[in-house]
């Protein structure tokens, strides 16, 4: 029994550091061949991690060493999502507007003795 609490290490495949898995974007080649971000961290395939960092992104394709650790060619449209994605803490944050969008509503069945007296 381990008493301290151990946060799994992953090398961005970018900049080679190794830093704890919340700190990384997961992209993974799924079992079909798509290459993609995983934001679940639990997507089926083969992974691969990167720094939340465009600099990392850009090494890491420059490199090839996401081709590398994906053993595949990364098309360049995933590096195109990839620059386009919101930054790491936008991901995690629920958005408090989308929340109260959704008014917790209390549906009440008409009362029959209500309904009956109002006839
Ligand atoms: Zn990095």
């Amino acid at each position: 029994m381990s008493l301290t609490k151990h946060v799994p290490q992953r090398t961005c495949v970018g900049c080679r550091q190794q830093k704890s898995k919340r700190e990384l974007i997961r992209v993974v080649r799924a079992p079909e061949g798509e290459v993609r971000l995983d934001l679940s961290g639990k997507a089926a395939g083969r992974g691969a991690y990167l720094c939340a960092d465009a600099q990392c992104a850009a090494l890491a394709r420059k490199a090839k060493s996401l081709n590398r650790s994906l053993k595949c060619n990364v098309p360049a449209e995933f590096w195109g999502t990839l620059a386009e994605r919101p930054v790491h803490s936008d991901v995690e944050q629920m958005d408090p507007a989308d929340v109260e969008q959704t008014p917790c509503r209390v549906l009440r069945a008409p009362d029959p003795v209500t309904e009956r007296s109002a006839r």
